[in-house]
């Protein structure tokens, strides 16, 4: 197992990178520590597989240093890493039975008859397939395949790294689950390193303890679930994240006090003074509706019932503020301003977050 530090990376798929557009992985400086698991989370084309195949040797990367407890790997070879990776399509091989597919890694480092017997029979009850394992893989379905793939990232025990690419997009629902949670019992019991990619924020939050997003090629929070919701980093992060996401609003602010679009909104907190765009990060968890002359006159437009609590989209001069509210409150036509309270306000400069002043 390692630690992975990754030094002043930079990718491009391109020759003769000039702007940093042309880079697929912007400058990025960062350590996977050994033995955690991390989610890495972000949308489609932010960088993230492009990540992972450099971790694993697939890519070299054009700029800067990968090391492994320490030591620079970034030239050796995929072989020399010692790294299990499982990719979002099945890899296997066809004319093998299922148990020649599971012991395949194994084999291939010269492991003892008897102990890949063993291990092999373990993961097998691990990805439910313990009845087939003398049938070939030929013609089998994609997400019984797939989770064949993932029973051989997961039979090495001695491996620096488990690397993880949106392994279960093939796999039904319900198995989707149930994989994720032996996936989570692995790394308890092995303690391997574990990178899991995935652009679901639901999969993201329940595989890892920590979660690093990441955002047109960089990594923009490395953080637990807690300090995603609570304080995102980058206004990427307070949207991506929440279900509706954060509510971002284009403000003045001034001391404690900010101002939008002539309406004064405390922050119970006080910020220098702030350059860039300047804006209000406040998720629907911390806004409330009141009536009456205090907060941001709205309109509500739509009430969403979503079983456990009420969705409400307000109008606040032509830009939507979503509030949640508790399944047994009452939304009056009365209720005409939306209330932050301030515990859950952040503020934001061309979209990362300003820590407030210290009293
Ligand atoms: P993700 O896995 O987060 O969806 P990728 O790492 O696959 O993102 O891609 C990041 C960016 O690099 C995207 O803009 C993608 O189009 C580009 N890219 C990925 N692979 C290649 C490649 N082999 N050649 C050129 N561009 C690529
Ligand atoms: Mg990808």
């Amino acid at each position: 197992m390692a630690k992975i530090t990754l030094d002043n990376l930079a990718h491009s798929y391109l020759p003769n990178p000039i702007s940093e557009d042309d880079y697929a992985l912007k400058e990025l400086n960062h350590d996977w520590l050994d033995g955690e698991a991390y989610a890495l989370l972000g949308s489609s084309g932010c960088g993230k597989s492009t990540l992972l195949n450099i971790i694993s040797g697939l890519l070299h990367p054009s700029k800067g240093r990968i090391l492994f407890n320490d030591r620079d790997v970034t030239m050796s070879p995929t072989a020399q890493r010692n790294i299990a990776q499982v990719f979002q399509f099945p890899v296997v091989y066809d004319t093998m039975t299922v148990h020649d597919n599971l012991a395949f890694p194994l084999r291939n480092r010269g492991a003892d008859a008897s102990y890949i017997r063993d291990r092999v029979q373990q993961i097998a009850h691990m990805i439910g397939m313990e009845n087939m394992l003398d049938h070939k893989a030929r013609g089998l379905t994609a997400d019984v395949k797939q989770k064949i793939s993932l029973g051989r990232g997961m039979v090495r025990e001695d491996v620096n790294a488990l690397l993880f690419d949106e392994p279960l997009t093939v796999i039904d629902p319900h198995m989707k689950w149930e994989l994720r949670t032996q996936l989570k019992s692995l790394h308890h019991e092995f303690g391997h390193t574990m990178i899991y990619v995935t652009h679901d924020q639901t999969e993201a939050l329940t595989f890892a303890d920590k979660v690093v997003v990441m955002y047109d090629g960089r990594v923009v929070q490395m953080g637990t679930p807690q300090q995603l919701f609570e304080t995102p980093e980058h206004t990427f992060v307070g949207y991506f994240i929440g279900s509706p996401g954060m509510n971002v609003l284009d403000a003045e602010v001034a001391g404690d006090t900010a101002v939008l679009a002539g309406n004064e909104v405390p922050l119970g907190k006080g910020f220098g003074s702030l350059s860039g765009k300047v804006e209000l990060g406040v998720r629907p968890e911390f806004t409330s509706l009141a009536s009456g002359d205090e907060g941001l006159p709205v309109t509500i437009k739509r009430v969403e019932d979503v079983g456990r609590h009420k969705i409400v989209r307000a109008d606040f001069h032509g830009i939507e503020i979503n509030v949640v509210a508790a399944e047994g409150e009452n939304i009056s036509p009365d209720m005409n301003r939306v209330v932050f309270d301030t515990a859950g306000i952040n503020v934001y400069s061309d979209s990362w977050r300003v820590p407030p002043l210290v009293a």
